[in-house]
């Protein structure tokens, strides 16, 4: 019979909630230490003032991953709470009474881009197909197969014949088919949730266009932290120990094997150390011989944007807006310079606006709104309260001239978070938001491993290891380490 093991987790984003299932299901003793007095990670919930805020993740995209999750245990996500696709998927606002509604299924939106540019309906048809098709093969075929240790991961027959889509990058596929800028912005879009510029992702990553307009966008019934508490449930019910406010402030190895942890300075003993927080802060609890990657290591990466974020309560109800609304009035290039090339506080920058109470009316008192903002900005910058004023006006300015209605002064609850606080709140490096972006040189083989080549029982998850950023990858990345664990 297998010896049951003492498994920790440092921290409980999705990835180490996931991980903590598959390794309970094995049998093991697992236990989550998480820094914070909730569960959850970035995709953390606070509720204020009759307002309920998702603080991180909006956009429930490629549900089939968190299906695959719940099978796996023999559960539904339908087991835990309830979803609904939005239809419209979400807004694109180019500027005043200009805006085209993204719809719920490929054909409407087909029509839709062929009624502002002729031929492009076709040929979204075709461009579709290819990032279906690179969808199956990405997602549900390779995804689940790449720990991240060798480059051979890659070679299949299949992935032979995409060779020429690692060459290209989104932004030349996108512009060769589509002139009309609004459309080019549209097909941009879903690439930021992989932390990198369109220029710089290679083309294969299009399944994230066949994941928006052919899967959709999906919103659970009190928000996305729906997930967090299923994963939460799940665990419990396989013996997952999970306890919060506990910062895990020192991994002591002996023998090249961590021994102990140190935990809000009080000791534990583990067998396997799995860390799902970011991982440069994971290393920097190591005595400095047993970091994998030095400060040179990291200042090379290429990080996912930082965010400056505005949880916002409106007294009245907003007309003109969706659930989803990108405020795209702008070209992204002079935005995404001053997040990747040139970092400083953009010019004038695009944001994202989410109103929950749209689909979820118990996310805000009756008749009111609860608005969340976020403008993607460049890690490290200086963070002082007059900047995020500054943005915070530009916002207001904008939602008001774009959708018609006087906003100012019916706002009855604000809260900002920004680099300060992603740094304080979760030790991310930086302050990014979404960990290390998805470029040609930071993919698979590529990023940083989910095993540590000097500690022997230490593992990583997370958006910083593969597969990358965002929530359906933190899931499969669980997945990844546990059943690493469970061959070794
Ligand atoms: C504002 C925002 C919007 C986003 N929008 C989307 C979206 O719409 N859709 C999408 O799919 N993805 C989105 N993402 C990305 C997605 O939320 C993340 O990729 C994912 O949640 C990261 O999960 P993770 O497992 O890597 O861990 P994280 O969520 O980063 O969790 C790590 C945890 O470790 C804890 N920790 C750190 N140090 C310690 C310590 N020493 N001791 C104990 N605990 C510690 C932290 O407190 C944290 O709880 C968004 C992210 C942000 C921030």
């Amino acid at each position: 019979m297998k010896k049951k093991k003492n498994i920790f987790i440092i921290g409980s984003g999705f990835s180490s909630l996931s991980a903590a299932c598959y390794l309970a299901k094995e049998g093991n003793n697992v236990t989550v230490f998480e820094k914070n007095n909730s569960l959850g990670g970035r995709a953390r919930q606070f509720k204020e003032d009759g307002f309920t805020f998702d603080m991180g993740p909006s956009w429930y995209w490629m549900p089939g991953v968190f299906e695959k999750f719940f099978s796996d245990f023999g559960k539904k996500v339908s087991d835990y709470y309830k979803l609904k696709k939005l239809n419209p998927a979400y807004r694109v606002i180019f500027g005043k009474n200009s805006f085209v509604d993204i719809a719920d299924n490929p054909e409407k939106i087909c029509e839709e881009f062929e009624k502002i540019e002729l031929g492009s309906g076709k040929k979204l048809k075709n461009y579709l197909k290819i990032a279906e098709e690179n969808y199956k093969l990405g997602v549900e075929d390779m995804l689940y197969k790449m720990p991240g240790k060798s480059p051979f991961e890659l070679v299949s027959l299949k992935t032979i014949k995409k060779i020429g889509f690692f060459l290209s990058n989104i932004k030349k596929d996108v512009r060769k088919d589509f002139k009309d800028p609004r459309l080019r912005s549209i097909l941009e879009f879903p690439v930021l949730f992989l932390g990198a510029k369109a220029s710089n992702t290679p083309s294969f990553y299009n399944f994230m266009n066949f994941a928006d307009f052919g899967l959709g966008t999906f919103q659970s019934e009190n928000g996305f932290y729906d997930l967090v508490e299923a994963m939460v449930e799940l665990g419990k019910s396989l013996g997952v120990k999970y306890l919060t406010n506990q910062s895990v402030n020192k991994i002591i190895v002996q023998n090249k094997k961590v021994e102990k942890l140190l935990v809000n300075e009080k000791e534990f003993i583990c067998d396997i150390l799995i860390s799902g927080a970011d991982y440069n802060h994971t290393e920097s609890l190591l005595e400095e011989k047993h970091r994998q990657y030095k400060p040179n290591y990291w200042k090379r990466k290429v990080f996912a944007p930082s965010s400056l974020l505005f949880y916002v309560g409106f007294n009245k109800k907003l007309k003109n807006v969706k659930h989803h609304n990108l405020i795209f009035d702008t070209d992204f290039e002079m935005h995404a310079s001053e997040i990747y090339e040139n970092p400083i506080w953009p010019t004038d920058p695009l944001f994202y606006a989410n109103f929950t109470s749209k689909t979820n009316p118990k996310t805000a008192p009756n008749g009111y709104e609860n608005g969340f903002f976020l403008i993607p900005i460049a890690i490290n910058l200086s963070d002082t309260d007059e900047i995020r004023k500054k943005y915070f006006d530009f916002i207001i300015r904008k939602m008001e001239l774009y959708t018609g209605q006087k906003l100012k002064n019916s706002i009855v609850y604000k809260k900002s978070f920004c680099v300060n606080d992603f740094k304080k709140e979760y030790n991310s490096y930086g302050g990014n938001a979404y960990g290390l972006a998805n470029t040609l040189m930071q993919t698979a083989f590529l990023r940083p491993k989910i095993k540590s080549k000097l500690v022997k029982n230490l593992y990583f998850c997370g958006q910083l290891t593969v597969p990358g950023p965002g929530v359906p990858p933190a899931v499969v990345s669980g997945e990844l380490v546990a059943g690493l664990i469970n061959k070794n």
